[in-house]
């Protein structure tokens, strides 16, 4: 941290921010605790109810790969009868070191079948790591002016850093903050940025190159003035080299770095000492390779925004109406009414039945609480401008156990 953020008055956070991965995936950020403690959405799990054609392709050439690379066992499984335990998750309770009679053999079709169909989750697994120890290397010059030891399969990707961090003309000071939680309670979710890094157009001819574009004045202006530019920065690593198809960046990591760039604060790593977000300039990739480093600026403006947080809100129907949308008990069968009482007819009057509002905000917000995401704004608040508590959400008002999950 320089100068730059900590003279903004710092505030103390509620508590700290902690962040959680489902089993499914689906992550969110958790600030405060108990009852009131809030949930944001992560961007990138918003962002990951844009379908990727692309991801689909990897996974597929991935398991042809392996069918390839494993032949001959899935020659011989091809004749071994199905153990009946493929689909088995006893290694949860006795690990994986160690076997049981009720665990998968591992030799026979559907093993094997399961093994080749499952090798995107290994893969994007093994990439993340990768891309973690990346990020923390990263983060650790930032802080410190040195890299730390680092294994030898990450090593390329660092010396590609230090390669763009030269061509750039970049010092540890130049990193106005990394990894830092950026918080935005209004729209209701969170994210952890790369860094922020201040570009000096007269650091090197490439910065000035950058500062030139993104202030949209000339080169020679920019060096003559000394202007900077304060961009946030998204590092990417990927493992195939440049090769004829290029760096190939794609518009939904636009999104992600717009989404960062609009946070209201951010939460320095470690503390629980939370900040305004300071005013940037502009958003930029960068693409780690074994070959070498490409940076991209990418158009962060209003539209990405719009973009970012319809792609939020649908996400959040999925999540909070998905369900019940194609549910068949969104829509009971009223049942004729039972003549009541004079007694109980007054004390229940007919405007209570047309809002209905005490019954189906109660009912929806249980709904909402069972699951672990509650987002601080839900849809039909944000979407269809309606505050809490007057809306039947699924077309008729459900009842506690008629509520489909
Ligand atoms: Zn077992
Ligand atoms: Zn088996």
């Amino acid at each position: 941290m320089t100068a730059a953020v900590t003279d903004i008055a710092t505030r103390r956070a509620p508590s700290v921010i902690g962040q959680i991965t489902q089993d499914d995936g689906q992550r969110f950020y958790l600030i405060g605790s108990g009852d009131d403690a809030l949930r944001l959405w992560s961007v990138t799990t918003a962002i990951g109810v844009v379908f990727k054609e692309g991801l689909v392709r990897w996974a597929a050439s991935l398991a042809a790969d392996a069918a390839f690379a494993e032949l001959p066992t899935v020659v011989a499984a091809s004749r071994r009868k199905a153990c009946g335990n493929t689909y088995n998750r006893c290694y949860e309770k006795h690990g994986r070191q160690t076997r049981c009679e009720r665990c998968a053999c591992g030799d026979c079709k559907e093993c094997v079948r399961k093994f080749i169909a499952n090798r995107h989750y290994a893969e994007k697994s093994r990439r993340a790591d990768e891309g973690k120890a990346v990020h923390d290397a990263i983060e650790w010059w930032a802080l410190h002016g040195q890299l730390p030891a680092v294994d030898e399969q990450i090593r390329p990707y660092i010396r590609s850093f230090l390669a763009f961090v030269k061509e750039y003309g970049l010092t540890p000071d130049s990193f106005l903050m990394s990894e830092a939680v950026g918080v935005n309670r209004a729209e209701g979710y969170a994210g952890t940025l790369d860094c922020v890094i201040r570009f000096d157009a007269r650091a090197s001819d490439a910065a000035a190159d950058l500062v030139a574009r993104v202030l949209a004045i000339t080169v020679e202006q920019a060096v003559a003035e000394g202007r900077t530019v304060d961009l946030i920065v998204d590092f990417k690593t990927r493992e195939k080299e440049l090769g004829d198809r290029g760096p190939e960046f794609w518009a939904e990591q636009a999104l992600q770095v717009t989404a960062y760039r609009r946070v209201e604060t951010v939460q320095i790593k470690g503390t629980d000492v939370e900040v305004p977000m300071p005013a940037t300039d502009g958003g930029m990739l960068v693409q780690l390779r074994p070959d070498g480093a490409t940076p991209r600026l990418v158009v962060t403006d209003d539209l990405s925004y719009a973009a970012f947080l319809a792609a939020l809100n649908l996400y959040r129907w999925f999540v909070d109406f998905g369900t019940a949308a194609v549910s068949v008990r969104s829509f009971p069968l009223p049942k004729p009414e039972k003549k009541a009482t004079p007694g109980k007819a007054a004390a229940k009057p007919a405007a209570t039945k047309a809002t209905a509002p005490a019954k189906s905000a109660p009912a929806k917000k249980t709904a909402a609480a069972r699951r672990t995401t509650a987002p601080a704004r839900t849809v039909a608040e944000r979407v269809l401008g309606t505050p809490p508590g007057t809306l039947a959400t699924s077309g008729a008002g459900l009842r506690d156990d008629e509520i489909p999950f």
